[in-house]
């Protein structure tokens, strides 16, 4: 199913996200993970792409087993900051071949030292979305930054290019991981006032070890946190299942708020753990009118 289509017939929309393995070696592990992540009440899943790396093959193999093997609507990541246009056209056609129908078109970060763009590569997302669009037969996502692009100077400009990413055939937009709620709606209005008009699902992240509240400041590219989690994550920092605990009420409360704010979509970064994502969505299901 496209999911464009998914939010035209429904609101919220809730999907998970999940990553593909480092190691080939490791591809049945993610597919067990994935299945019982398919278990959960959800719309669409999500797999992650490797920019560049040999690894990158995996991602259009998970989405197919989303797809093909457990009927899960599926939305493969794709990345062209390292991949010339004739790749990125038989990328499209072995996900076609699979029977995936919407990618979520990245730039990808640039590679320190890597040649960029490359002869015949691309520069922004919007060109991969253009792309994807003259091809044809897919629906696409775009990625968005309510605290800004760390490439932009300001959150003015930022949104001005996310408007050529949906002017290029954007359908529907994700966010990254935030933890201030009021960083979305100041991020929404001005989108709206941009005339940016397609879905926006909000990216949350729940954060249950202090390895995750690291990696995150760096993956994030500096999500700001209300004092109210810093303190509760300071507190707790040496206390394994009470920031587990914190990490997760944390989230559930956000998407208690977001939802009675008229969000469209809610997007789990699940970071492949299904129990974590199942104690959120059975304190929220309710909420998302699954049929
Ligand atoms: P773009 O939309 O191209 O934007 C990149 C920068 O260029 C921005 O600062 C933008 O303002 C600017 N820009 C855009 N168009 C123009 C223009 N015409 N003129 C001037 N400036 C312009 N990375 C991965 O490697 N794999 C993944 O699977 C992955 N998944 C992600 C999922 C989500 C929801 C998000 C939010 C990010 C994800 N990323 C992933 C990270 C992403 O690849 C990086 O943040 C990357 O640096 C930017 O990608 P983009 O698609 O947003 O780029």
């Amino acid at each position: 199913m496209y999911i464009n289509e998914i939010f035209h017939s429904k609101k919220p929309v809730l999907s998970f996200e999940v990553f593909p393995p480092k190691k080939t070696e490791n591809l049945n592990k993610v597919k067990a993970t994935v299945a019982e992540l398919s278990s959960i009440n959800i719309d669409y899943m999500s797999v992650t792409y490797g920019a560049g790396g040999s690894t990158s093959k995996l991602t259009p193999e998970i989405a197919g087993y989303m797809h093909n093997d457990l009927g899960v609507t599926a939305l493969s990541h794709l990345t062209c900051v390292s991949l010339t246009r004739p790749q990125v056209k038989s990328m499209l056609s072995d996900l076609k071949d699979r029977g995936v129908r919407n990618i979520l078109a990245l730039r990808g970060d640039i590679p320190d030292g890597a040649e960029f763009p490359l002869p015949d590569g691309y520069r922004y997302a919007s060109e991969l979305t253009a792309d994807i669009k003259r091809f044809g037969g897919f629906c696409v996502g775009g990625a968005c930054y309510p605290e800004c692009h760390p490439d932009s100077d300001n959150i003015d400009k930022d949104i001005d290019n996310l408007k050529r990413k949906v002017d290029a055939g954007a359908d529907f937009l994700v966010t990254q991981m935030f933890f201030d709620n009021n960083a979305f709606y100041d991020f929404r209005d001005r989108c709206v006032k941009k005339g940016i008009h397609v879905p926006i699902t909000a990216g949350l992240m729940p954060l249950t070890s202090a390895n995750q509240v690291e990696r995150m400041c760096v993956l994030s590219g500096g999500a700001s946190m209300p004092s109210a989690f810093t303190k509760i994550l300071s507190k707790n920092i040496d206390n394994p299942e009470a920031l587990r605990q914190a990490g997760i009420a944390y989230v559930i409360n956000q998407i208690f708020e977001l939802v009675s704010n008229d969000v469209d979509g809610i997007h789990i970064y699940t970071m492949n753990n299904p129990d974590t994502a199942k104690r959120i969505v059975t304190a929220v299901d309710g909420l998302f009118d699954f049929k």
